[in-house]
């Protein structure tokens, strides 16, 4: 079937087989797992974790891939859900991978979505824009998703992915990322608070957190926090701060 790519939805369709291969060899897929698939656009990735895995559960937002997934012989056992993945209710019990090629506009969304539900991932494997892919691994965390992520999976930088390896090409490399889940509570207890301070912080990280926390100026002197700017914060001095304000 030919289906003309849609910008909108971010559709950059993957070529190559060696990268799908490599891709689902750094989620450590086994026959063992259940794979959540978000956004398989022609199949290419889900092919490979139909062979690979126990079950696939593939989650796409486009009707008009929809026939084509349902109707293609490699993917009998994959069950094909046609829904906006950021409406999708996650398994409610039992571990499952997160395997996807996703648009770089639903990356934050989509990790906020799965990673802080009752039951998340225990992995995430995601192909994405390189540049959003070095951000999220920064230490300190330089951003406000490097943050997000940072407070519930330890993320590493795979591997990079050239434009030319996707059709249509992108403007822009690509790279994959794997969030390994950390278990509840494993670096804060506080995850809202340290967000809502940080969002507050990262709204204007150019300047310091006397003047962007103000209302919180004994806390931040107490920590010697004062001059800083928020992209300077390890996860333990965010920690320490939402722990000294009530
Ligand atoms: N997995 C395929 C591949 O590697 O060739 C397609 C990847 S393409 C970058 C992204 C896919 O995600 C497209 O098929 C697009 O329609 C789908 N998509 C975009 N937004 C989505 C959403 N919110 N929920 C589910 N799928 C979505």
């Amino acid at each position: 079937m030919s289906h003309k790519a849609k910008k909108h939805l971010g559709q950059n369709f993957l070529q190559s087989q060696t990268i799908v291969e490599q891709i689902v060899e750094t989620a450590e897929v086994t026959n063992k797992d259940r794979i959540l698939e978000i956004g398989p656009g022609l199949g290419i990735l889900t092919e490979e974790l139909a062979k690979k895995a126990a079950h696939t559960t593939a989650i796409e937002i486009d009707q008009d891939l929809i026939p084509g997934l349902k109707n293609n012989p490699a993917l009998a056992r994959v069950e094909i859900i046609n829904e906006d993945a950021l409406q999708f209710t996650p398994p409610k019990t039992g571990k499952y991978k997160i395997v996807a090629n996703i648009p770089y506009y639903i990356t934050s969304p989509l990790i906020t979505h799965f990673l802080t539900t009752e039951n998340p991932p225990v992995s995430t494997t995601l192909l994405i824009q390189k540049e959003v892919a070095e951000k999220i691994v920064t230490d300190p965390p330089e951003s406000i998703l490097a943050l997000q992520i940072q407070l519930y999976a330890e993320p590493t930088l795979a591997f990079l992915v050239p434009a030319k390896h996707f059709n249509p090409k992108p403007k822009v490399d690509s790279a994959v990322i794997h969030l390994e889940t950390l278990q509840k509570n494993a670096r804060t207890k506080n995850p809202e608070k340290i967000l809502k301070l940080a969002k507050q912080a990262f709204s204007q990280k150019r300047k310091k957190l006397s003047n962007t926390l103000r209302d919180y100026k004994p806390q931040l002197t107490k920590l010697d926090l004062q001059d800083k700017r928020p992209q300077h914060l390890t996860i333990k001095d965010w920690e320490q701060l939402a722990n000294n304000i009530k």
